[in-house]
């Protein structure tokens, strides 16, 4: 139990997080599970199969253990979708496992491309479910991030946010979480996976799309141990961050299972304020939330946690906030990455002048934490996450 002064004065905290609460939170993810890897004529997508799930399907058609090698390599390093590509495979196997399996990848329903070159995609998937991926290139270096989305839709309704107005239909699967990634490379034609420090135009990846990461831990994880996999896309976790609003119990787990980067939704330093713009807050309070990310493994001054703070005009925005956050964050391996909000039709709130944004960027950095402004991005595409896929939806009501 510890007590904290971002709580009402005597209150404590309990930090007793037990198996049982991430039980709950997995057995409810359930309930939002994918459809099955199956296509319409029967065949499996080997996209998003573990290595150990490829060796069972091996197995099952006569196959030696050798062949999830060979398989892994040419889908996850060379990138190829057809069997016939596989040259170190006789045309005989190729063809019988093109009558079993698919390498499959989301169909791109849009693309938008920014004239600062962020490239937008609304993948959809084969239920006709649909999310959004963003490639955003470094704009003085040959890299960039994907943000990738983990859910459609979303359970966590964040006040500020454009996909917190669409209910959470389902999970993202496995298959659909790499294969996002993966088709993006493929719109850049980036295989085959660069290899170790070779550098990569698409060099990062952030789980910080559509969606709540945690609340869909068990496909992100196996996505991500896909993606970190060295003889395939061989992504270091070093280049992995995971974004998250506060599901503190998943976050330890994340920790010391993935190993990833942690990026934290803070948006707000009192517990008023987060209980009204993510209201998870209620469930795990801004003292819960710190104490996780205190404890989180491997963070340190290599590999320190993210805050990300949307500056909300008159919301959050004032040197005491400021200050406050400090406060907060005191002595951890932290950095501040303030986000001018990206307004979208429909939202109460409003992006903070220049002025405010600097005021508060000048206070966190003046007491050691490096607090970088985001630069606005793909302005001219609809920007907020989750906008594209509420615009297509429209657009096909608008027409049927
Ligand atoms: S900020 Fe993230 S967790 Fe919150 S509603 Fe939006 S997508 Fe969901």
């Amino acid at each position: 139990m510890i007590s904290h002064s971002s709580s009402p004065p005597g209150t404590t905290v309990d930090l007793s997080l037990t198996e049982a609460e991430r039980d709950k939170i997995l057995a409810h993810a359930a309930k939002f599970d994918p459809p099955g890897v199956t296509t319409a004529d029967g065949r499996r997508d080997l996209v998003g199969m573990s290595r150990e799930e490829l060796a069972v399907e091996m197995a099952a058609i006569g196959e030696a253990p050798f062949r999830v090698k060979q398989l892994w390599h040419w889908i996850y390093h060379q990138g190829v979708i057809d069997f016939a590509r596989m040259s170190t495979i006789a045309r005989p196997l190729q063809e019988k496992l093109a009558e079993r399996f698919i390498i499959g990848r989301p169909e791109a329903a849009r693309v938008q491309t920014s004239e600062d070159a962020t490239r937008k995609f609304l993948f959809r998937f084969r239920d006709g479910q649909e999310a959004e991926t963003v490639y955003i290139p470094d704009l003085d270096e040959d890299r960039g991030a994907v943000c990738i989305s983990s859910q459609v839709g979303c359970t966590l309704s964040c006040r500020f946010c454009h996909t917190g107005t669409q209910t959470l239909v389902r999970n993202l699967a496995a298959p659909e979480i790499v294969g996002q990634f993966m088709a993006a490379r493929d719109s850049y034609g980036e295989w085959p996976s660069p290899k170790g420090e070779t550098p990569r135009l698409l060099s990062t990846i952030v789980l910080m799309g559509m969606g709540e990461p945690l609340y869909n831990y068990a496909n992100v994880a196996k996505a991500m141990k896909i993606v970190m996999d060295n003889e395939g896309i061989g992504l270091s976790r070093r280049r992995i961050t995971l974004s998250t609003s506060g599901v503190v119990p998943m976050m330890d787990r994340c920790g010391s299972e993935l190993g990833l980067c942690l990026a934290v939704s803070l948006h707000a330093v009192r517990d008023d304020l987060r209980d009204e713009l993510i209201p998870l807050n209620r469930k795990y309070p801004i003292a819960e939330l710190l104490a996780a990310c205190r404890r989180y493994p491997g963070a340190s001054n290599a590999r320190r946690i993210t805050f990300e703070y949307v500056m909300l005009k008159g919301v959050n925005d004032s040197e005491a906030d400021a200050r406050e956050l400090v406060r907060l964050i005191a002595g951890m391996p932290a950095k501040v990455n303030l986000i001018p909000f990206n307004p979208w039709p429909g939202t109460k709130f409003a992006r903070s002048s220049r002025l405010a944004i600097d005021r508060f960027s000048r206070i966190v950095n003046d007491a050691g934490y490096a607090s970088p402004v985001r630069r606005p991005r793909g302005q001219d595409i609809l920007a907020a996450c989750g906008q594209l896929r509420t615009d297509g939806m429209r657009t096909r009501a608008g027409a049927a």
